[in-house]
């Protein structure tokens, strides 16, 4: 039987990890004998009773794995651990807040059935506020890393075990889940996905994540931000010289005095600009350059709960259990 194990991060879910793990054990249920689901838990430091909830599911259900890692690292770190530990035949990566349907693994294994190594889930459409900036971002992304696989996809996707493998060489410490998998995938399949809202409480990422992550990913499958920065160093020289030459004419050739303190002032102001701009870029680069070179590492894992069931059966058999920590 083929063995999926879903890889979920977890930062504070407490209330949607019992709703996310009875829309699983249904998808369970539709996917028969064909195949198994279990689950990994990565518990990224979450401080709302996620913790205490996966021990107790760890403890009753033999299907699930679960990982606490020291403190909270953030999405991409919570990630490469899920990379790093999986187990099985196929890996489903997908968020724990329910905006990725469970309902779409089937459709996936479908897929991966007929030989697809990758399988993402497209964000056909999204019922998320800032839709505009996610397409601006993807459509410049998409302009400038021609490498990156062309779909709109975050990280709900299966991948197969080869192709984890093929991710596990890859050492980086700048993270962009979405380019490692195209990066070492022979071919990337997409299936169109509705991105639903989230089901409980706000983004954990929030917009400052976010952003951290749209730097991450452009400055590390592309090197366009700090060509921008050669092309525009080019063109403010050549205008300063056209500029500087037309000043000495004047001086040299006319006898009309050069006005304008506000336009000097201006030019200044417009040059210190581009060059504390530019200055930022190249400050990105040097602070991945120097994590890179720290080479400490994304995350450290606290307790890894495995080899189960310790689960007790008159607990397993009684009515006041909820009906996700049976098994
Ligand atoms: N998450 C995590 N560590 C963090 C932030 C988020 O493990 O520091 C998890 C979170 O619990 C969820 C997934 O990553 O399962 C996606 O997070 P979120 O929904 O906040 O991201 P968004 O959908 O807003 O991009
Ligand atoms: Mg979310």
């Amino acid at each position: 039987m083929t063995h999926i194990e879903v890889i979920l991060p977890i930062f504070n879910e407490v209330k949607n990890i019992p709703l996310l793990l009875e829309r699983l054990d249904k998808v369970q249920k539709e996917l028969n004998e064909q195949a198994l689901l279990t689950y990994l838990f990565i518990n990224d430091g979450s401080e709302d009773g996620s913790r205490e909830l996966l021990n107790q599911l760890h403890f009753l259900r033999k299907d699930i794995r679960v990982i606490h890692l020291l403190h909270n690292f953030g999405h991409g770190p919570a990630l490469a651990c899920g990379v790093e530990h999986f187990k099985g035949n196929i890996a489903i990566f997908m968020d724990a807040d329910l905006q990725d349907p469970p309902e779409a693994i089937p459709e996936m294994f479908e897929a991966w059935k007929k030989g697809a190594k990758t399988v993402v889930a497209e964000r056909a459409s999204r019922s998320e506020n800032n839709k505009l900036l996610f397409n601006t971002f993807y459509y410049l992304l998409h302009k400038v890393a021609p490498t990156l696989p062309p779909v709109d996809f975050g990280t709900h996707c299966l991948l197969d075990v080869s192709v984890i493998n093929r991710i596990r060489t890859l050492k980086e410490k700048t993270r962009y889940f979405p380019g490692l998998v195209g990066f070492a995938s022979p071919k990337v399949e997409a299936i169109p996905v509705h991105r639903l809202k989230r089901v409980e409480g706000n983004s954990r990422v929030g917009l400052k994540g976010l952003i951290h992550l749209a730097i991450t990913a452009f400055l590390s499958f592309s090197s366009m931000p700090v060509r921008f920065v050669s092309i525009l160093g080019l063109l403010a020289s050549v205008t300063a010289l056209i500029s500087g030459t037309v000043i000495v004419a004047i001086k040299l050739f006319t006898s009309l005095a050069i006005p304008g303190w506000a336009s000097m002032m201006s030019a200044l102001a417009f040059g210190s600009g581009i060059q504390l701009l530019c200055l930022g870029i190249i400050g990105e680069y040097i602070a991945r350059i120097y994590d890179e070179v720290k080479e400490r590492p994304l995350y450290l894992v606290e307790t890894l709960l495995e080899n189960g069931p310790h689960r007790s059966l008159s607990l397993e058999n009684s009515d006041l259990m909820p009906k996700v920590l049976r098994f």
